[in-house]
């Protein structure tokens, strides 16, 4: 058959026609997934006898024992029947919601005004905002996270070219702020100081006085702090949370937070930005924080109409909350202070416990990395390793699950590191 070259009027010849090449921004290509990447490599396969217990999730509501309140639940039926919050919301939220937010977050010295609240597609937005506006690629600006710490800073500031340089956390400190190396980090193209508090991965809380000697360099360098306090309040009983925004710092902030880990919807994606202005310095970049909020219009109206009710979910929800976090931890810590060659860190609040592997009792394995993989294809218990928080030679485990997989995982760690403890 005669084959004829389709040529149409604009000239397209489908035989002379190059092949196309369309290739990814750098920006995409800059953008990774930390946890994903080292999880990926490890080419986890677990034990097909046994039942996987994930330690390794982020997220409380997999294992279905933890719900939403019946306020955060009812709420978004009535948002729906209303028919009231359908349309498109101011880009910083409807100011119903953002005053619902500030009367929230103003306690315990805090007082925050709904003209500073910026709401936000969860808290991973709000810290995408932070890092945008105040870090410039073009000038080769640097911003300091902790270290070992939540990946989500780094690569929202990679991203956009971004640098990241890592301050320590000492585990001998109850994973407070190695201040030296903080103010050691600290060079004049730091564009801002990262601060999680209450900590992923360490479960750490810092006390008033801590915060202070933190805020003390970030002062004295004139560095602005972005704080994520997407924790904030869920700490253990005897335990307090204690708000950057409470100390009369003289540091200009973005506070971070939402609704994920609190109110245990981390799929609802709410979060909000503070802007704490004590000095005056934040003028350009509340105009630049509004403008960025534009490039999503705004978050989910569903969820802003929702947030008056679910924000006042009653306090027992939160306190019950605490109390079986709490209880999770003490007794897995119980369980691993016991197991030869794992040290556990007992932490004060959020969801999770780090465990140090003292590697050179398991000569078996090089690698932290190599002991979680055996630990998962041997028992089908997975732990994230500290690789994923730049912290090599421990392992984070969340304490969100029912208590009864919580003691079976811990069974399960034990009976491995019997089997290869020398
Ligand atoms: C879970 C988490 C977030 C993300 O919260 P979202 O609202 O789900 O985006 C931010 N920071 C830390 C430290 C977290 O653990």
């Amino acid at each position: 058959m005669l084959e004829t070259p389709i040529i149409d009027e604009l000239g397209y010849n489908e035989k002379t026609q190059k092949e196309w090449k369309i290739t990814a921004s750098k920006a995409a290509k800059n953008c990774k997934n930390y946890i994903r990447d080292i999880v990926d490599n490890l080419n986890l396969e677990p034990n097909p006898e046994k039942k996987v217990i994930a330690l390794s999730l982020g997220d409380p509501t997999v294992y279905g024992n933890l719900k939403p309140s019946q306020e955060t639940l009812e709420s978004i039926l009535e948002v729906i029947n209303e028919c009231s919050s359908n349309g498109y919301a101011p880009c910083v939220g409807y100011e119903s919601a953002r005053l619902a937010v500030a009367e929230y977050l103003s306690h315990d010295g805090v007082e925050i005004s709904p003209k500073d609240i910026i709401l936000c597609s969860g808290c991973s937005s709000a810290l995408d905002l932070c890092i945008s506006v105040l870090a410039d690629a073009g000038k080769n600006h640097n911003i300091l996270m902790p270290r070992p710490g939540f990946p989500i800073y780094r690569t929202l500031a990679e991203s956009n070219g971004v640098k990241v340089k890592t301050y320590n956390l000492l585990s001998e400190k109850n994973w407070q702020v190695d201040l030296y190396d903080l103010e050691s980090q600290i060079d004049e193209n730091t564009s801002a100081i990262v601060v999680n508090n209450p900590s992923n991965p360490c479960g750490s809380v810092f006390d008033e006085e801590h915060l202070a000697k933190i805020l003390n360099i970030a002062r004295k360098y004139q560095v602005p702090v972005i704080a994520d306090e997407i924790y904030e309040r869920l700490v253990f009983p005897e335990k307090k949370f204690v708000s950057m925004a409470s100390l009369e710092s003289g540091v200009p902030m973005l506070i971070c937070g939402g609704l994920a880990k609190r109110f245990l919807i981390p799929g609802w994606r709410m979060g909000w930005i503070i802007i704490h202005d004590p000095v005056n310095a934040l003028d350009e970049i509340k105009k630049g924080l509004l403008c960025l909020s534009q490039k999503t219009i705004g978050s989910n109206t569903i969820v802003q109409g929702a947030l008056p009710k679910i924000l006042k979910t009653p306090q027992n929800f939160h306190d019950d909350l605490i109390n079986t976090l709490c209880e999770n931890a003490t007794l897995t810590f119980d369980q691993i202070k016991d197991i030869p060659g794992l040290i556990p860190y007992m932490p004060d609040g959020a969801m999770y416990m780090m465990v140090k592997i003292c590697l050179e009792h398991f000569p078996q394995f090089q690698t932290g990395l190599q002991f979680v993989r055996r630990l998962m294809e041997e028992e089908s218990v997975f732990c994230l390793p500290g690789d994923c928080f730049e912290l090599p030679g421990f392992m984070r485990l969340v304490i969100t699950l029912p208590s009864e997989l919580m003691l079976e995982a811990g069974d399960r760690i034990k009976a491995f590191c019997n089997k290869y403890y020398t």
